[in-house]
């Protein structure tokens, strides 16, 4: 394709120019047999892969209830994912966005179309810092789920007040402390009932807790969380 020549694009998990015919596939063929999916036995509630045979909620997800309703991711987090949302969170690779979507909207949009959301929101990004980065890689995903969803993105739903230290290497209960008072609901939520929060990296779902709570506060009744990638395989004991 003519669009293709003029945009070459690249394969988000090593960098390298993707040909043609891996173009479609989102990914080159060494990558796409190393990428790890968020598929198969997964916890009902967060998304993450479980590891044990048996049980359908993680020990997380049985131990603290979340705020959000369910959350699903398309990778686990892992080599070479890592270094993939590492350029596209900093060394503006937004482009890897049509690869993971070419390679894994497929898998979601069962999903999406039973989860039936009203409006997609981003994780917003605290405005100075977004000037100085030049993007919120929350809004590059959004925008390309709508686009293949046809579901609206609306960016203003909540904003970010406070600027927060990055959440990396901080305990649940810090991330919770962290994060308070961050956000607040933007233009009214009211008429919209379900609502799907995109993000880059699922972790321990703190930041989709707190913006969950806050809109349903505001009237929402339904709140799910999509990601790129979410954390390791978990334990999920026998019921
Ligand atoms: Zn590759
Ligand atoms: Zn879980």
């Amino acid at each position: 394709m003519i669009r293709n020549l003029l945009f070459p694009r690249r394969c988000p998990g090593c960098n390298e120019l993707l040909s043609e015919n891996e173009m479609e596939k989102g990914f080159c063929k060494e990558c796409r047999s190393l990428i790890k999916r968020a598929e198969g036995h997964i916890c009902e509630k967060c998304g993450r892969l479980l590891i044990t045979p048996g049980g359908t909620l993680c020990d997380e997800c049985r131990s603290r209830p979340h705020s959000f309703d369910e959350a699903r991711a398309l990778y686990i987090y892992d080599e070479p994912l890592k270094s993939a949302m590492y350029r596209f969170k900093y060394s503006n690779m937004r482009g890897y966005i049509e690869s993971f979507m070419d390679e894994g909207y497929h898998r979601i949009a069962p999903w999406i179309e039973h989860i039936a959301p009203d409006v997609i929101v981003p994780v917003p990004m605290y405005k100075a810092k977004e000037r100085k980065r030049g993007y919120n890689q929350a809004d590059v995903i959004g925008k390309a789920l709508s686009g293949r969803s046809g579901i609206p993105f609306k960016k203003d739903l909540i904003i970010r007040e406070k600027n927060t230290i990055p959440q990396k290497g901080l305990s649940p209960e810090e991330r919770r402390n962290n994060l308070k008072n961050a956000f607040k609901t933007g233009a009214s939520v009211v008429q919209l009932s379900r609502i799907l929060i995109v993000d880059d990296i699922l972790t321990t779902g703190v930041t989709a807790d707190m913006m969950s709570s806050l809109l349903k506060e505001a009237g929402a009744e339904k709140v799910f969380c999509f990601s790129i990638c979410t954390g390791r395989a978990v334990e999920s004991p026998e019921d």
